[in-house]
């Protein structure tokens, strides 16, 4: 596959690949072939990037503010600069249509750019005390950070990860997904091309358990930050607490729209069906359980399924595609095996329910209707190109539907009372609230979600300030 690039490990600004280290097979979801390979780390390799990353941290957070926040736009402009080629690299290892990674790569580097903003701009604050006193409180970078990652947004995550970290003057060493690595080795060289140092912007992979251990097992690093599921969420912050490092969770959702009466439904549906097939429904705030107020539900269902329908599923890299395969195998026959779940129970399919063709993770947009609360997709993040279609009486169900979860991260609400949206979004248990939208996430506004979804934020100040730790100083 010509267009996708080499692999390799960035430890210490070094390029590392082969020299008898373990080799990790590179899948495209278009064809399921292998498309490149990976070479694993080694415990030498993650010692080294662990010194790296005690000396990068001193270099790095007493490089002027300035310096610092200059370095991170020429980061910026280089991934901008460079998006037409890193975008070819994204959808050949995840899937996802060209336009929808290069869009991807752009909100990346803006992140950055919000970020270099920030650096200048971690203020602390002096009380008033009697003359000759005073009470100072600093921030200060909390020190290395370890970064985990996963393959659905392999640039955005990434970003995440270490954006947040350079900017509030820690280094970093990021894990991307084994699956997806080519996206996050970009990013990070152009961190290194653009001046930060090789010691505090690091590139490793391996056995995700085996990396994760090890990182986490030392002292040298203070934070935690993953993108994933629950479950390994939970299990990294189990690690973490060993040494009481601070950890910040993005983990899965089970997005619930809300949807009244009063409401443009086809308006409603022109947005929030585009939004949930975006990247193959496999993003953390994807709109999934629809709770529709009984007088539009019908009309609400026959216009979901017929765009669900429409929509054009291929191979990421042709430019009609509008829904590219599934990122793994795991996809495809996690989906299928929940959809028969809930047919099993009393649901109904609208549309989709099929594998599409023999050849790579092609998966149909699926619609799945007056499904039991008791059917595993109704309780599991689905991850996956399907909606589930309930009609509700009014609020008070509607939210004890939405708050039945143990998740919370994206909720949805269409209405146009005022009333009732401020009502809603008091009682609704999320980290975030799309209101008459389906987008819940900007570079300068805190995401993360509460409950199982995880804590801690990424993006907006609280993304740097998530990286940084108050010191107060009493003079007398
Ligand atoms: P997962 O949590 O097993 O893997 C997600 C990422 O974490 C992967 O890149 C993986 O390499 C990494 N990872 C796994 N175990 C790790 C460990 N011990 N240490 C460090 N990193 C580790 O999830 P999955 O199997 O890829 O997907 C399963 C479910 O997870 C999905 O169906 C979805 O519900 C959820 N998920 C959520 C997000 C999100 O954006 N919040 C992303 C991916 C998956």
């Amino acid at each position: 596959m010509t267009d996708y690039p080499a692999l390799h490990l960035l430890i210490g600004g070094e390029k590392l690949s082969g020299g008898g280290r373990d080799a990790i097979d590179v899948l495209g979801p278009a064809t399921g072939e292998t498309i490149g390979t990976l070479s694993s780390a080694t415990t030498a390799d993650l010692d080294a990037a662990l010194d790296n990353a005690a000396k990068g941290f001193r270099t790095w957070r007493s490089t002027p503010a300035d310096k610092r926040a200059a370095i991170l736009m020429k980061a910026a402009a280089l991934i901008k600069e460079r998006a037409g080629e890193i975008a070819v690299a994204l959808t050949l290892e995840q899937g996802k249509p060209l336009a929808e990674a290069k869009g991807e790569i752009i909100y990346s580097a803006m992140l950055l750019e919000f970020y270099a903003g920030e650096v200048k701009r971690t203020y602390g604050r002096t009380m008033v005390r009697p003359e000759g006193q005073r009470v100072e409180v600093q921030y200060h970078p909390i020190g290395p950070v370890a970064g985990f990652s996963a393959w659905n947004f392999p640039a955005l995550n990434v970003m995440r990860k270490i954006g947040g970290a350079l900017a509030a003057g820690c280094s970093t060493i990021v894990k991307p997904s084994e699956e997806t690595p080519a996206t996050g080795i970009a990013l990070v060289q152009a961190l290194i091309d653009a001046g930060v140092p090789g010691e505090a912007v690091q590139c490793v992979f391996g056995v995700p358990d085996t990396v994760s251990r090890h990182l986490l097992g030392s002292s040298i690093i203070r934070k935690l930050t993953f993108t994933g599921s629950t479950a390994v969420g939970k299990h990294l912050a189990r690690l973490a607490a060993d040494d009481l490092k601070v950890a910040t969770l993005e983990l899965g959702g089970h997005g619930p729209v809300l949807v009244f009466d009063d409401v443009d439904i086809d308006k409603t549906l022109d947005t929030m069906v585009a939004a949930k097939y975006r990247n193959a429904g496999q993003v953390c705030v994807s709109p999934t359980r629809f709770l529709v107020q009984e007088a539009s539900y019908d009309k609400f269902l026959s216009g979901f399924i017929e765009r669900a329908k429409a929509i054009k599923v291929g191979n990421g890299m042709d430019a009609e595609t509008q829904m590219g395969p599934m990122a793994s195998e795991r996809g495809p026959d996690g989906i299928a095996a929940k959809i028969a779940d809930a047919v099993d129970r009393g649901a109904k399919l609208g549309a989709g329910g099929e594998r599409i063709g023999n050849q790579g993770y092609f998966y149909q947009p699926s619609v799945l209707s007056e499904v039991p609360t008791d059917a595993v997709i109704m309780n599991e993040e689905p991850f996956g190109p399907i909606a589930l279609i309930n009609p509700m009486k009014g609020e008070e169900d509607m939210i004890a539907e939405a708050n039945r979860l143990p998740y919370g991260l994206a909720a949805y609400v269409w209405t146009n009372d005022p009333k009732r949206r401020r009502h809603l979004t008091a009682e609704i248990e999320a980290g975030m609230v799309g209101i008459n939208s389906a987008v819940v996430s900007t570079a300068d506004a805190p995401f993360g979600g509460v409950k199982w979804s995880g804590y801690g934020s990424e993006d907006g100040r609280e993304g740097v300030m998530a990286c940084m730790v108050p010191k107060t100083v009493h003079e007398s």
